[in-house]
């Protein structure tokens, strides 16, 4: 550590300079502000010119904790020495940085460990690990949203869901982000009003561009309340991407080139370009893989192509559990909102690929069809494309709806010409009538009026229960 003068060590006064001494001032955080811009425009006050490792060194007693404009770190620090009336909290740190933006896409143990790091002094090796690829090299903002900051005399801050490295536009104004002259770098605490332009004229941003926006928007309001992680995330973009024929080459398998062209197609020139590596990456085919992570506006961008966002793949996620299998097959969840969800995504891939064979409809929205299959058999087969394979097979006639018609015809002559009822169960029914006992669980709801004149013919203790 350099030894600083001893004219300039005098002005310092004394409760700033000890470590673990209280700081006299930090200021408010504006609404949407990052703790870094609250703190370069504290340091551009009280240590004008100085690097950011002199701040730290002064602010929290030491020159490696940086206040990064992803995530700060030895934050715990701060919060302890700064006037409890600055109402700095973990809670409002987190709320400042990007750690809500980047959670939703990590599993748990990964979200705990990189909460964890913001508030001790070794974060950088927490953000090498998680922090995604293609770190911003400058901040960003909005136009509009700054010249609205100072007509309100407020004073100019960098936004913190703009400076993601992924954000291209302002949700509000619909405007794409300028990138500014101020280096994104642990050795300098950049204050906004010393690099924000009001004079630049602003480009209009495109429809995805905008909806990007809004989806990180939306991603970091919600304080890391939807964390569903990177695979179920993955999975489900992967799921919605094949049930569109223009992106798909074969069951499963996503027309990556055709996706990244209509990707690049749906930006601007300039976020094209911006965006150029992250695209050169994406072109060797990682974007949908389980086994390797790419950047939120990416995800972003895929769920845009495939007619969602990824606000909705998350609430989805969060709002919709898996049913277990006998739960789906219950005849009252027919119309439930789960149900309905994925009956509306086979109308919509059949409406949009009109000669699809029901193979090519199951294989595209594999999860989707079986859940529906289960829960209402008959609606499946009245919507769903005919089968290719409806000749009987070896094991009798492939059709369900003709073989539950043969069945609970067998059934009402047998219940016509036997006196053993009523059955005990279910299972009691099946070996009286010759049939398989585990019929119905390998029909997998495919035989609903079997079951339904089964269960008239139990005892009416056993049927209720
Ligand atoms: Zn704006």
């Amino acid at each position: 550590m350099p030894r600083l003068s001893v004219a300039f060590e005098k002005k310092i006064p004394r409760r700033v300079r000890c470590p673990n001494t209280m700081v006299g001032y930090y200021p408010q955080l504006q609404e949407g502000e990052l703790l870094y811009s609250a703190t370069a425009r504290l340091a551009s006050a009280i240590f004008p010119g100085r690097k950011a490792p002199y701040c730290a060194e002064r602010l929290l007693g030491n020159r490696h904790a940086s206040f990064g404009v992803l995530l700060p770190n030895n934050v715990n620090r701060l919060i302890e020495n700064i006037p409890a009336v600055s109402a700095l909290t973990e809670e409002s740190v987190l709320r400042a940085s990007l750690f809500h933006l980047i959670s939703p896409l990590l599993d748990e143990v990964e979200r705990t460990e990189l909460r964890r790091s913001v508030f001790v002094p070794n974060a950088r090796n927490g953000l090498r690990t998680f922090n995604a690829r293609g770190s911003p090299t400058v901040l960003k903002y909005c136009v509009k949203c700054a010249q609205i900051d100072a007509d309100r005399r407020k004073p100019a801050i960098w936004r913190t869901v703009q400076n993601h490295h992924g954000a291209i536009a302002c949700a509000k104004h619909g405007l794409l982000l300028q990138f500014s002259k101020a280096p994104v770098s642990t050795d300098a605490l950049c204050a906004a009003s010393d690099w924000i332009d009001l004079g630049v004229e602003p480009t209009v941003a495109t429809d995805a561009e905008v909806a990007i926006a809004r989806d990180f928007e939306w991603i970091h309001a919600q304080y890391s309340s939807l964390t569903p992680g990177f695979r179920p995330v993955v999975a489900k973009l992967r799921e919605v991407i094949l049930s569109k024929m223009e992106f798909t080459l074969g069951p499963g398998l996503a027309n990556n080139a055709s996706l990244l062209q209509a990707m690049r197609d749906s930006l601007s020139d300039s976020s094209r370009s911006t965006f150029a590596p992250q695209f050169r990456r994406l072109a060797r085919g990682c974007g949908l893989s389980m086994g390797t992570r790419t950047t939120l506006h990416a995800y972003c961008l895929y769920a845009y192509m495939a007619g969602t966002s990824l606000k909705q793949v998350l609430a989805d996620l969060a709002k919709i559990p898996a049913l277990p299998k006998s739960e789906a097959a219950d005849s009252k969840s027919a119309n439930g909102p789960h149900i309905r969800f994925y009956k509306h995504r086979i109308e919509k891939f059949i409406q949009a690929n009109s000669f699809s064979t029901r193979s090519q409809v199951s294989a595209a929205l594999c999860h989707g069809v079986e859940i529906v299959r289960s829960a209402d058999p008959e609606w499946f087969d009245h919507n769903m494309p005919e089968s290719q394979s409806n000749k009987p097979g070896p094991h009798g006639d492939r059709n369900w709806n003709n073989r539950d018609e043969k069945l609970c015809a067998f059934i009402s002559n047998f219940v016509a010409t036997n006196d053993s009822l009523p059955f005990r169960s279910i299972r009691d029914a099946l070996i009286k009538l010759k049939q398989p006992q585990g019929l119905l669980i390998k029909a997998n709801g495919r035989l609903p009026k079997t079951r339904v004149l089964l269960e008239s013919l139990i005892e009416p203790k056993r049927a209720a229960a």
